[in-house]
């Protein structure tokens, strides 16, 4: 197991800076993928996010969080993946305004909890709803890196295959990596799609996803939006994984 150049201790003081966006990319036809170059960058781990501000003319400001989707890898670049709400103030923004060689407002690393180091070891559980799926890619890809032996099994639940981001790295992810499992499934889908169940998260999905680790979960992480979290946190608790094993984290909406 290697421990990778860029994890990082919480800093003491949250200090905004300014980040330069240095690629943008569109994983489904509602997320961007943003790739960020901090100009004073010390790492971070896996399951952390950073907050955004944006200022307008008349000195207005708006700050949302985003969690860091890259893996930790010493790049000192992180990515951000961005769902577009469209009567929102910050999302819109970065959809349509926001270019590569832009600077943006930036602080973090922050989270201290939601957070997931090699050395924990596993087995792991992911469960993600949506754009939910980001901070869950920063461990899937960091454990790729750095304890690809851990055995991990991923549920993430989309509204529609257009929806699904990410969706060719977790195939072929699940495809090459023989100790990660993929559980995607499609709320709102009317057509079969290769790769995913269609329907909402159930006990059964939960049940299928324990069967394919070699021992119960010893974390189980869950993003997504409020419903989302507490409807998974029911099925992974009336599954028997203990409440003290569930790190949860809430997006809003
Ligand atoms: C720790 C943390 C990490 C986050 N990471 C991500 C991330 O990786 N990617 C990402 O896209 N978002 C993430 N979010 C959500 C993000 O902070 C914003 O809430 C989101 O981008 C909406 O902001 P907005 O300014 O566009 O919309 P707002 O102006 O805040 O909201 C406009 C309207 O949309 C509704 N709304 C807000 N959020 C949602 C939502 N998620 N789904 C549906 N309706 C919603 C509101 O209720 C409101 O009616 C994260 C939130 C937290 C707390």
């Amino acid at each position: 197991m290697s421990t990778l150049p860029d994890i990082a201790p919480q800093p003491e003081r949250l200090v905004w800076q300014e980040a330069t966006v240095v690629a943008i990319t569109a994983s489904t036809p509602r997320v961007k993928v943003f790739r960020l170059k901090p100009a004073d960058w010390h790492g971070f781990t896996a399951g952390q996010h950073v907050d955004i501000r944006l200022t307008a003319p008349d000195g207005y400001q708006a700050e949302r969080s985003y969690s860091i989707g890259s893996a930790p890898d010493g790049s000192g670049t992180i990515e951000l993946a961005i769902d577009l709400i469209d009567d929102g103030e910050v999302s819109p923004f970065f959809h349509e305004v926001v270019e590569v060689g832009d600077t943006i407002e930036m602080r973090g690393p922050i989270g201290g909890h939601f957070i997931w180091r090699a050395e924990e070891g596993g087995p792991l559980l992911l469960i993600a709803g949506g754009s939910g799926l980001v901070p869950l890619m920063s461990i899937l890809r960091y454990r790729a890196l750095a304890a690809p032996e851990i055995p991990t099994a991923l549920i993430c639940s989309f509204r529609h295959h257009a929806d699904w981001i990410w969706r060719d790295e977790l195939l072929r992810r699940a495809a090459e990596e023989p100790h990660f499992s993929l559980f995607a499934t499609l709320s709102r889908e009317p057509a079969p799609v290769e790769g995913a169940r269609r329907g909402r998260i159930d006990g059964a999905l939960l049940d299928a996803a324990l069967a394919s680790l070699p021992a119960p979960p010893k974390t189980t992480f869950i993003c997504g939006a409020n419903p989302f979290v507490a409807a998974a946190s029911t099925f992974a608790l009336d599954a028997g994984i203990p409440f003290a094993s569930i790190k949860a984290e809430r997006y809003g909406g």
